[in-house]
């Protein structure tokens, strides 16, 4: 018997945030693998591994983590993935009950997708356990509608600039940046520039380090960490 390998969405921090399908497959799997870092200062850490364990799944028999850069270059993320694929392929032919772990939703910018797509392509059943993504646990933290109406909302990677913001907030639109931390520069000079926009600004959501800031000149003013997004609208996302 095999069984589909699953890719379970952790959603953004809060172990309470996961889903009651994602937990059922991770307590009935054999195998997790979980995904950590090394911070700058040569600390190990794993967000992912902390919200297993905070729904109790802590057994370092079930749960392989694999070490990922968090920079831009993703060549050596690239070689973790292969590796994971490797081996979740070949504990999955064995006959085993294979789980790959993902913050937020596992599909919305999440590179684990590769893993998930070349096994699909080897004609390998897959699932993916769909998660609550980080910029929608933020709305929620603090009370926003983050789109209303008619209003359009426009997600963006940390590639975006003064001059798209400018554009896309030009209606009453609204519009979410991820990875903020590799766009800082140009978030802090539109920030100055457009005081007529409403700014959300989340750090770490749903762990103990959470951060929530709506005061523009002190966003403008920090640099961002890699976990962090902005929300920006009117000033009615915040009542409509
Ligand atoms: N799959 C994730 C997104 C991964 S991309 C999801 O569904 O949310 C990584 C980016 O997500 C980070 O740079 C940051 O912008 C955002 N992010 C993820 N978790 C976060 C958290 N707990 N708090 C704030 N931002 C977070």
């Amino acid at each position: 018997m095999t069984y589909p390998i699953q890719f379970v969405s952790l959603g953004p921090g809060d172990p309470e945030l996961i889903t009651l399908k994602g937990l059922k497959a991770l307590r009935d799997a054999d195998c997790i693998f979980c995904p950590e870092t090394l911070n700058r200062n040569g600390e190990v850490r794993s967000r992912a591994a902390d919200i297993l364990s905070g729904v109790g799944i802590i057994d370092e028999s079930v749960i392989r983590r694999f070490r990922l850069g968090m920079s831009k270059q993703r060549a050596e993320a690239f070689t973790a993935y292969e590796r994971v694929y490797e081996q979740a392929l070949s504990l999955h032919l064995e006959g085993h009950k294979v789980c790959i772990v993902a913050e937020g939703d596992a599909g919305f910018y999440s590179s684990i997708h590769y893993v998930y797509d070349k096994l699909k392509a080897q004609g390998i059943p897959v699932l993916h356990i769909p998660g609550i993504p980080a910029f929608i646990a933020a709305g929620a933290c603090a009370g926003l509608h983050v789109a209303s109406g008619e209003q359009q909302l426009t997600v963006l990677p940390g590639t975006t600039t003064a001059e798209e913001l400018g554009r896309l907030l030009g209606q009453e639109n609204a519009v979410v940046i991820m990875k903020l931390s590799q766009c800082t520069d140009e978030v802090h000079r539109f920030i100055r520039l457009h005081p007529e926009h409403t700014y959300h600004y989340f750090e770490n959501v749903g762990t103990p380090d959470e951060v929530y800031l709506n005061d523009s000149n002190q966003i403008a003013s920090i640099r961002f960490p890699y976990f962090s997004l902005l929300i920006i609208g009117k000033s009615t996302i915040s009542h409509a």
